[in-house]
């Protein structure tokens, strides 16, 4: 482990803000979403069947992504057991859809652990973070003019934030600041 993961892994006081302005939003519907979510874990799929999704678009780590935020501003703790289930799901599929971009590859996955870490100092989340970000630099080529990443199709590459260059290079740079380099879209 690194130093700098030791050091931020000491720290172990929740970053609640019970106060914040989105309280009542996720008080109304963070009840919901926790009655809806189907636990499909072990499940068979059937053709066509989407269950087996497992993306920030479509599955656990955009469902995660919302109970950090709600146990953020709420602090209840079933919301932080909830998106650790999310992150558990998520890092057990691991690059499930063969794709280093944010909405639906490695780095948008991992923003799940990466809150989880921002949240809880569990070194464990950051730690797999890191491992994830490994697994998106094997997507990275270069070319006489610059780096390129992946876009939607394999066989295309893409400067965009959600499906490309910009999403990725978002990620690594939440890896280095978790609490000041923030994801705009939480
Ligand atoms: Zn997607």
């Amino acid at each position: 482990m690194s130093e700098a993961i030791r050091t931020a892994a000491g720290r172990s006081t929740p970053h609640t803000h019970p106060s914040h302005p989105c309280g009542p939003l996720v008080q109304r519907t963070g009840p919901a979403v926790l009655r809806r979510w189907v636990d499909a874990r072990g499940a068979v799929l059937r053709s066509g069947d989407r269950t087996g999704e497992c993306q920030w678009c479509h599955g656990s780590p955009g469902v995660g992504l919302f109970f950090v935020k709600a146990y953020e501003v709420l602090g209840d703790a079933q919301y932080i057991e909830t998106a650790k289930a999310a992150g558990e799901t998520m890092y057990a599929h691991g690059d499930v859809r063969a794709n280093p971009s944010q909405c639906h590859g490695l780095a948008g996955n991992a923003e799940v652990l990466v809150e989880l870490y921002r949240l809880t100092r569990d070194a464990l989340w950051l730690e797999r973070a890191h491992d994830f970000a490994a697994r998106t630099l094997i997507y990275r080529k270069s070319t006489p003019e610059g780096d390129v990443w992946q876009g939607d199709d394999p066989l295309s590459t893409s400067p965009d934030f959600l499906c490309g260059a910009a999403g990725v290079g978002h990620f690594f740079l939440r890896l280095l600041d978790p609490d000041g380099m923030r994801m705009p879209l939480l």
